[in-house]
């Protein structure tokens, strides 16, 4: 049996991990014990030694965890950091991992995977992980070469780079840290270079936050984003607004319910200190703003990070035929509509395929642990171990700057009533403020069954919100305990 994985991420890699956890081999196989090595737990029976698990990446870096491209870019770990397995890991466990290897097509007629440099895979069962990439928004101007995105190891390298270029060319300020030295040069002239981050979401507030924190001194960083909030899909306005002051005392400036409509250049030839320091941009507005906003009509750019959503890779897949949405649409068993090709993660739209699910919602939720979950999954399935995927893990978000420490899970705002709608509401939200400690909590409940919440400040009190959230128990009976700070698992143990 030839199982191949296309993508090396958070999906692909759970998914190789679990073909040979059911189908060990190589020096797993012979030692009986390195998945306990591994930290992987060992369920399987050494079974057919022909098997074959084959994981591409397109990347020529061995699998790492996006999630802490911020703090890389933040100066906080280095490359080698990133890395999610050890180093033999794949060769111990018999995995053949190709790296730099990027999938062009499928024929699933001839059951085989095209790759850019000529070769052809043949497979049995396919797993499509192919993850998302950064949406370039249809923006004039967005491809000039200030423009980064913020998705792989590489683009967090190229805006290192240019970080170090800007604060250690003739111009700018000093008193560079964390990396970058300013040249002799560079104190002649004291001049401040400014980064634009397009979009307030996750992942723009953390790139925003590492850079400042490791540049500050040097770079003033603005995030313009199009809501009147940051985090609009992750946390409600209150919580959005506590961890937006905070980043505030830290000198990033928000620009909300403004677009950017076009990056014009700015292609002047700057001799400052005798040298020429380069192009700039300018990134011109639309939109009224928020209250307070200064209504400047576009702001100098020395680099962009354009963090405005992501967009599933599958147009590589198209060849293979399967239905895609806005994701390849998968059903419970994480299998597409084309039989034998499976896929999991930020490439995959989960449960559209299942005639009652569909229209359930959510059907796609690009994370960490959902990537991960269905991965493993998805690699029962290909194994012919019929598994079904319960559910999404569920959205949930921490973040912490400045010390503040914030999660969200669920549903953080209820809907708001439809045009006419009228009655009582079956939702029900508890909320309990204190700014002065820089602490919020809030719970939605749903016919009495938590459904969502925000922590912000303290967020001890994570795990039994989650429990009660994950088992929807209705929580009724807890209606006095519910909202008090020392309200734990040992309430639920009554349940
Ligand atoms: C900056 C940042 C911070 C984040 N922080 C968090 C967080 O704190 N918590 C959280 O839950 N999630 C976070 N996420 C999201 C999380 O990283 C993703 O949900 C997760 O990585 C998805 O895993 P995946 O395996 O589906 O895809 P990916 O991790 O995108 O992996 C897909 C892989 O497939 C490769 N590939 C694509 N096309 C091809 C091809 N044609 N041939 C071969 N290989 C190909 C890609 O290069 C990539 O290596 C963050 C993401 C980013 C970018």
């Amino acid at each position: 049996m030839r199982f191949v994985i296309i993508g090396s991420g958070a999906a692909g890699v759970r998914a190789a991990e679990t073909l040979r956890q059911i189908f060990p081999s190589g020096e797993a196989r012979r030692s009986g014990n390195s998945f306990e090595d591994s930290g992987v737990q060992v369920d399987g029976r050494p079974e057919d030694g022909q098997v074959t698990v084959t994981l591409v990446s397109a990347e020529d870096f061995p699998p790492y965890s996006r999630c802490l491209l911020p703090a890389y870019l933040a100066g906080r770990c280095r490359e080698e950091d990133l890395t999610i397995r050890p180093r033999d890991f794949f060769r111990k466990l018999g995995i053949n991992l190709l790296l730099g290897r990027e999938a062009l097509a499928v024929d699933p007629g001839k059951k085989v995977v095209k790759l850019a440099d000529g070769e052809e895979l043949p497979y049995d069962r396919l797993l499509i992980a192919t993850g998302a990439a950064s949406r370039f928004p249809p923006i004039p101007g967005i491809d000039r070469p200030q423009v980064f995105g913020l998705r792989h190891l590489a683009d967090a390298r190229a805006i290192e780079q240019a970080c170090v270029q800007m604060c250690t060319r003739p111009g700018a300020h000093a008193g560079a840290h964390a990396g970058a030295q300013p040249d002799s040069d560079s104190r002649l002239v004291a001049q401040t270079r400014s980064v634009v981050v397009i979009g307030g979401g996750f992942v723009g507030v953390e790139a925003a936050y590492a850079l400042i924190r490791r540049w500050g001194a040097q770079l003033e960083v603005t995030v313009v984003e199009k809501e009147a909030q940051i985090l609009p899909a992750q946390f409600d306005a209150y919580a959005a607004g506590m961890l937006q002051r905070e980043m505030e005392k830290e000198g990033i400036r928000f620009i909300l319910g403004r677009q950017v409509g076009e990056i014009v250049g700015q292609e002047r030839p700057d001799h400052e200190a005798g040298r020429e320091v380069g192009d700039r941009c300018r990134v011109v507005l639309t939109g009224s703003g928020t209250a307070g906003d200064s209504g400047e009509e576009s702001l100098p750019a020395d680099l962009i990070i354009v963090a405005a959503g992501i967009t599933p890779n599958t147009a590589w897949a198209a060849s293979a035929g399967p239905a895609v949405r806005r994701g390849i649409l998968i059903d419970d068993y994480l299998e597409t509509s084309v039989p034998g090709i499976y896929a999991a993660g930020d490439v995959a739209e989960f449960r559209t395929l299942s005639p009652e699910r569909a229209g359930a919602l959510p059907t796609w939720t690009p994370i960490w642990p959902n990537a991960s979950a269905q991965g493993r999954i998805a690699a029962y399935n290909m194994a012919s171990r019929r598994r079904a995927c319960r559910g999404l893990i569920g959205l949930q978000n921490a973040v912490e700057f400045r010390e503040v420490p914030a999660i969200a899970m669920g549903l953080v705002e209820p809907p708001v009533p439809a045009k006419g709608e009228s009655g009582e509401s079956a939702y029900m939200v508890l909320v309990k403020a204190e700014p002065e400690q820089r602490r919020y909590k809030k719970l939605v409940l749903y016919k009495n069954a938590l459904v969502g919440m925000v922590l912000v400040g303290d967020i001890s009190q994570a795990g039994v919100y989650g429990a009660l959230l994950r088992k929807k128990t209705d929580v009724s009976r807890f209606a006095d305990t519910i909202m008090n700070d020392n309200f734990n698992c040992g309430h639920l143990r009554s349940l």
